[in-house]
């Protein structure tokens, strides 16, 4: 069976996280949850960052800091994962959700245009598969229009607008270590602070309402609730885990990518052929290696070759049902249709992407890929 993720140990996870239980100290904030602050830092120049346990706290955290509640519309893709959403669900905003672009499922600037009213607060960006949304448009509308801009960058760790790291365009950010991700805490997220009338707030709601985290550098002599909050925290196993993951990122992204492009190099000919598209890089964009996936001619062109695939042991899968179409939320969807989501969420297929794959199963993926088509 060819899996289609399976997370790659390179070492000093568990060696980190080990001295972290030799050293007693296991709670969130700790040495190693400093450590990982620090890499973001130095590394992307982000000004303020916090671990979270997941990029869905994250979304949570950045809903709560921008004080979003009933009466607010945000704006968001209908492609992407259900958290994108959710998070502003939960504060009571009404979701406006904003079509994919034809050639890529990132969102389309003119879709979210269309979506603007008075009430819009925010747009939430999502960097699908790791690759920039068109920033440059994207921020003139939030200049223009004086909204809040949120970057899911759950999927687009060490990855760049135009050399600018993606995570550094929005008020906030947010970042994913799931297990699924390019850099992985088993569960584990990130949530970057830019706008700096914001980073003293994130740090409180971060640590259940309380000033707890000035008190720990000293600024205060005692701390106690001063806002709302909750525990978005990770616990010092998870930091330990996820920054013996982050020594490795160089390695974690050249694997990735070179996976990435033995993929496109061997399903170019059935592709110039007409079978399907390959993923398009846009020219501002860099590919960090998240996903590799193929766009057929239709759903059924899609499931068929993902069932033959599975009946080979080949873990290839499909994802995201258009969120205004789901079960939740299809009754309180107001807009128009969305043709691109729905595209992308009928013929969209992923193939294996991960560090223990072979050249070997590179080569049978792709071949029986072929071999399909030359049968069928
Ligand atoms: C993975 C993912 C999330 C959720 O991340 P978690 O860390 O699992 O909460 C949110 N948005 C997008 C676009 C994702 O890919």
């Amino acid at each position: 069976m060819i899996r289609f993720n399976k997370p790659y140990l390179f070492g000093p996870e568990l060696q980190n996280v080990n001295q972290a239980v030799t050293q007693g100290r296991l709670a969130g904030n700790g040495q190693f949850t400093k450590q990982c602050h620090k890499f973001f830092e130095d590394r992307y120049g982000f000004s303020k960052v916090l671990l979270t346990t997941s990029c869905t706290d994250a979304l949570e955290m950045s809903s709560l800091l921008l004080n979003i509640g009933p009466g607010d519309e945000i704006i968001i893709p209908s492609f992407t994962f259900v958290s994108t959403a959710n998070a502003f669900v939960l504060r009571g905003a009404k979701i406006v959700f904003a079509d994919s672009n034809e050639s890529h499922p990132n969102i389309s600037v003119d879709s979210i245009r269309r979506c603007i009213t008075a009430q819009t607060k925010a747009i939430v960006v999502v960097h699908y598969g790791g690759a920039a949304c068109d920033m440059n448009s994207i921020m003139d509308l939030v200049k223009e229009h004086d909204l809040f801009l949120i970057e899911d960058a759950a999927q687009a760790i060490e990855s760049f607008y135009k050399g600018k790291p993606l995570g550094s365009f929005g008020h906030c950010a947010t970042f994913s270590f799931h297990e699924t991700k390019n850099v992985v805490a088993g569960e584990g997220g990130l949530l970057v602070v830019n706008d700096t009338s914001l980073q003293k707030r994130s740090e409180i709601l971060w640590e259940k309402g309380t000033n707890r985290t000035a008190f720990f550098r000293g600024e205060i002599d005692k701390y106690g609730w001063v806002d709302l909050g909750s525990s978005f925290l990770p616990s010092e196993l998870i930091a330990a885990y996820l920054f013996g993951q982050l020594s490795h990122i160089d390695d974690i992204q050249s694997g990735r990518i070179k996976i990435w492009n033995a993929y496109f190099k061997k399903l170019s000919k059935l592709s110039e052929a007409g079978y399907f598209e390959l993923p398009r890089i846009p020219e501002y964009a860099t590919n960090n290696g998240h996903v590799f996936f193929i766009v057929l001619k239709s759903k059924q062109e899609r499931d068929a070759l993902l069932n033959h695939l599975k009946t080979l042991e080949i873990g290839a899968v499909f994802h995201y049902l258009s969120l205004h179409k789901s079960e939740y939320y299809k009754d309180k969807h107001e807009g128009s249709d969305l043709p691109n989501s729905d595209r992308f969420s009928e013929c969209l297929l992923r193939l294996p992407l991960h560090l223990h794959l072979s050249n070997t199963d590179i080569d049978f993926i792709c071949k029986s890929i072929e071999d399909y088509y030359s049968n069928s």
